[in-house]
């Protein structure tokens, strides 16, 4: 076993990790759960049950990540069990179309009114992907535009991070990624309609689609300035290009209707991820139906996916739409708010410079004085102090995103027994955030 690299570290999470980083790259199955951002073990979990994990030591934690977003209604939610369960005695994936997708389907146009057909698919990746194949089929044309600090899965094209100024072509963010592939990529500064309006002029009759996330969470969260959105769409009704609505995380998160329920523009495509699958891989793009009819094999845009539709994936989604009414919503928002406000109070009592940002119940503080309304503001934060808040807070039982360019989560199951133990670790983690040094 490797040498503990801070005194409460996990011995049974930190044998797992040797052990997994034998047999996969870096030990983790997704980058950021490898914790390189603050350091440290990342914490292998074995159960989870309403508020909290419980990891391979036995230690209990009360969750702020909800697996990035999933789990609104806490994990282990008895009827989105039961209805696994129901769906499992049946058979695990028939390659057939079957009712629960067409179930989960309806739930979701009923619900979004601009998702007039839906596509399933696994992963938020494949959605994103998928939409700007159609995008591009539709419109005939190859640009994207995105934007700086806004992910939208592991897209190749989307993979491209801004240079700097205005309408700059992306280059590659990784290798892997040919200058084709990015080349066709536009990268802009989040919530600049001038930067938009300009490449649009510089690129006539060439930019299939701007893609955005509907309400940014993966720079840490920074909602869309007032009018940026609407703006956006006007833009891309103008020049012919169609305007795609990112909600993998904001869906059935921050409202009913997700983002498009907050803010109310009207995306030509859209998709989803996250809490449509209730914890199990499922995503959806969707949106115009007469840009849906494009898609094999109503048309000729292909996509496919063998466990598309999957009925424990579509079966675990609907039993958790369903559950999703107003007055769960309510409870998330109240409780989220609750945690913001602690968050606020005890960091203020400490004198520590932040600026907590909101989009709904998603949350996120930044170490800095300043607003954050793009990707180069987040990056000006004091990141150091993020890393010795969250290790104050993981020593005394509260699980944070293992970085400070995400958002949090919270969910129905954070009652007050968990807020408490919130409020109870604050005041040690704003003394550590306000006495960290870069
Ligand atoms: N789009 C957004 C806005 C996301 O936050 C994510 C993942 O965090 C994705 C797309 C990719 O989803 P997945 O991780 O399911 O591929």
């Amino acid at each position: 076993m490797s040498e503990l690299a801070y005194p409460y570290e996990a011995p049974a999470s930190q044998a797992l990790f040797d052990r997994a980083a034998a047999v996969t790259p870096g030990g983790v199955n997704s980058p950021v759960r490898a914790f390189r951002a603050v350091g440290g073990t990342p914490r292998f979990m074995v159960s989870g049950t309403g508020p909290y994990l419980t990891d391979a030591d036995g230690r209990e934690y009360v969750d702020l990540v909800c697996s990035w977003g999933p789990m609104i209604l806490g994990h282990s939610h008895p009827e989105v069990i039961a209805a696994v369960q129901d769906a499992v005695s049946r058979g695990t994936s028939f390659g057939t179309p079957g009712e629960g997708e067409v179930a989960l389907a309806e739930e979701m146009t009923a619900r979004v009114a601009p998702l007039e057909q839906v596509r399933l698919v696994s992963s938020g990746t494949e959605a994103t992907m998928s939409a700007i194949r159609l995008a591009r089929g539709f419109t005939q044309r190859t640009k994207v535009i995105k934007f700086a600090g806004c992910y939208h899965g592991h897209v190749d094209s989307l993979l491209a991070a801004a240079g700097s100024g205005v309408a700059t072509f992306a280059l590659p963010d990784t290798p892997g990624v040919t200058g084709a592939q990015a080349g066709d990529t536009i990268v802009l500064p989040y919530n600049d309609l001038d930067a938009v309006r300009e490449a649009f002029r510089a690129h006539p009759g060439e930019i299939a689609c701007v893609i955005t996330e509907a309400s940014p969470g993966n720079m840490g969260v920074v909602p869309p300035a007032d009018g940026f959105n609407q703006g956006l769409k006007d833009i891309c009704s103008e020049n012919g290009a169609l305007y795609v609505s990112d909600e993998v995380m904001t869906g059935f998160r921050t409202s009913r209707a997700g983002w498009f329920g907050v803010d109310g523009v009207v995306p030509d495509l859209m998709t989803f991820g996250k809490v449509m699958g209730g914890g199990f891989p499922a995503a959806a793009f969707g949106g115009r139906a007469d840009v849906m009819a494009h898609l094999a094999p109503a048309g000729p845009v292909y996509q496919a996916g063998t466990l598309s539709g999957n009925p424990v994936a579509t079966a675990a989604g609907l039993a958790q739409l369903r559950l999703l009414d107003d007055a769960a919503y309510a409870k998330v928002d109240a409780v989220s708010k609750e945690i913001q406000g602690l968050v606020t109070a005890a960091l203020a009592k400490e004198g520590v410079a932040h600026r907590l940002q909101t989009a709904s119940n998603m949350f996120s503080v930044f170490f800095t004085d300043r607003p954050v309304r793009n990707y180069e503001d987040a990056k000006t934060q004091e990141s150091f102090r993020f890393t010795a808040f969250f290790h104050s807070l993981l020593a005394d039982g509260v699980y944070l995103p293992p970085s400070s360019f995400e958002s949090w989560f919270v969910s129905t199951a954070h009652d007050e027994r968990a807020v408490q133990r919130i409020a109870d670790a604050l005041p040690a983690a704003a003394r550590a955030a306000a006495e960290a040094t870069a």
